[in-house]
C-alpha cells in the first residue's frame, strides 16, 4: 500500500538520505520491497518475483527500475526517472545500467537474495547493507509521522473498552480474534497486522497465534494487536481475567505495571536504549520473576511495526526527539498465564509522549 507524504517532505528527505550518502562515501542506494522505498518515495514496491528497484545516486539522480506492466501503478515523484523492463528482460541488467559506474553501492536489507546475488553478478562492485544509512533517518519521525502513529494508536485504544465488554468464557481463541480484527477495521484501521489472544497456558507464549482452546473462567487473557493506518502501525496490549485471576497474578501484575510505568518515565533524549531495558528488568528481577521476561523491552515503530530501534541490552541507541518505540515488558508463567502491558510512546525535546491511552490495569471480562 503506497503512504501518503507531502511532495515537500519526500524531497527534504531525498535531500537528506543524498547528503549522508555523501558523508559515508556511498555512491548509490538501491531498494526494493519494504519500508524505506515509501519513506523515501511514497511508493511500496510490490513484493512478486518481478524487481521493482529504486536507485538513488549521490549526486541526487533518482530512478525507479520497475516491470513495464506495473508502471502505472507507480505515483509521480518529482525528479524521479521511470526506467520500464520488457517481460523478455533482465531487469537486474537495467539496474546495472542505471547504477553505471558506481562502485560502493547500498541495497535495501530486505531485498530478495536472488535479485541482489544477480546484481552482484553484473560487475565488481563493493555492496553494503542499507540499514546503517536509512535507520537514522527513519528513527526520528517527523510531526506528521507523530501524528499518523497517534492516530493509529487511538484507534486501536478505542477498541480496547469494546473487547473488554465482549463475553470471553465459552469463546475459543480464534473467535474472539476474528472479533477483535473486525472491531479494529470498524474503528478506522487499514489493515490488522496482527491480533494475539493467548488465553490462560497460551498467554505465556508471547507471540502464540490463537488457537481452537475455549477460554473459561479463571482464565488470564493476553491481548495483542495492531495494524496500519495511513502507511503507520499500531501496537498495543492489554490483559484480561475472566472472574477471579489465578493465584499469584495480581502480585505478579503490580510489579508489571509498576516495571512499564518506571521505563515509561525514564524516556527522554540522551537515555539509551539499552539503560531503558536494564531498568524495567531490574525492577522484574528484584521482585523475583527475572527468568520470566523473556524478551526485550520493545521496538522501534513506524512504517513497519517492528523497526530500529531496539530495547534491548547491545543495542546502544542514545535517545533523541522524535524516536518512537514500545514498552512492552512481561512475565510470562509457563503453563499457568502471561501478562504484557505495551504502550508506543514518542520522545520528545525534554521527556515523553505517550500514544496509547487506554487503561493499563488489567480488565475483568465475563
Ligand atoms: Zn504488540
Ligand atoms: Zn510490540
Amino acid at each position: 500500500m503506497n503512504v501518503p507524504v507531502p511532495a515537500e517532505i519526500l524531497s527534504a528527505r531525498l535531500h537528506r538520505v543524498t547528503a549522508a550518502m555523501v558523508g559515508l562515501g556511498i555512491d548509490a542506494l538501491c531498494l526494493s520491497i519494504g519500508s524505506d522505498l515509501p519513506y523515501l518515495t511514497g511508493f511500496r514496491a510490490h513484493e512478486s518475483e518481478r524487481l521493482t528497484m529504486f536507485v538513488l545516486r549521490s549526486d541526487g539522480a533518482a530512478s525507479v527500475v520497475i516491470a513495464e506492466l506495473e508502471a502505472p501503478m507507480l505515483p509521480e515523484v518529482e525528479g524521479v526517472d521511470v526506467v520500464a523492463w520488457g517481460e523478455l528482460e533482465s531487469p537486474t541488467a537495467a539496474v546495472d545500467t542505471v547504477l553505471g559506474g558506481a562502485s560502493r553501492v547500498a541495497i535495501g536489507s530486505q531485498t530478495w537474495s536472488r535479485f541482489t546475488l544477480a546484481l552482484q553478478s553484473h560487475r565488481e562492485r563493493e555492496w553494503l547493507d542499507a540499514e546503517p544509512l536509512m535507520a537514522p533517518l527513519r528513527m526520528r519521525k517527523d510531526s506528521a509521522e507523530v501524528a499518523a502513529l497517534r492516530a493509529s494508536a487511538a484507534v486501536v485504544d478505542s477498541v480496547v473498552p469494546q473487547i473488554a465488554s465482549l463475553g470471553f468464557e465459552g469463546r475459543t481463541e480464534l473467535d474472539l480474534k476474528r472479533t477483535i480484527e473486525q472491531l479494529t477495521l470498524d474503528a478506522g484501521l487499514a489493515t490488522v497486522d496482527f491480533c494475539i489472544v493467548g488465553s490462560g497456558p497460551n498467554g505465556a507464549s508471547p507471540h502464540h497465534a490463537g488457537s481452537d482452546r475455549i477460554i473459561s473462567g479463571g482464565d488470564a487473557v493476553v491481548i495483542d494487536f495492531g495494524g496500519h493506518k495511513d502507511g503507520y502501525c499500531s501496537d498495543t496490549t492489554r490483559n484480561f481475567v475472566v472472574g477471579e485471576p489465578p493465584e499469584g497474578y495480581e502480585a505478579a501484575y503490580a510489579v508489571l505495571q509498576g516495571a512499564q510505568q518506571a521505563a515509561t518515565a525514564m524516556v527522554r533524549p540522551g537515555v539509551t536504549t539499552d539503560e531503558l531495558d536494564a531498568h524495567a528488568r531490574s525492577i522484574i528481577d528484584d521482585a523475583g520473576y527475572g527468568d520470566r521476561f523473556i524478551h526485550r523491552l520493545g521496538h522501534g515503530i513506524g512504517l513497519d511495526v517492528h523497526e530500529p530501534p531496539y530495547l534491548v541490552e547491545g543495542d546502544g541507541t542514545v535517545l533523541e526527539p522524535g524516536m518512537a518505540f514500545s514498552i512492552e515488558p512481561g512475565i510470562y508463567t509457563p503453563d499457568r498465564w502471561g501478562m504484557r502491558i505495551e504502550d508506543i510512546v514518542v520522545v520528545t525535546e525534554d521527556g515523553v509522549d505517550v500514544l496509547n491511552q487506554s487503561s493499563r490495569a488489567f480488565y475483568t471480562v465475563d
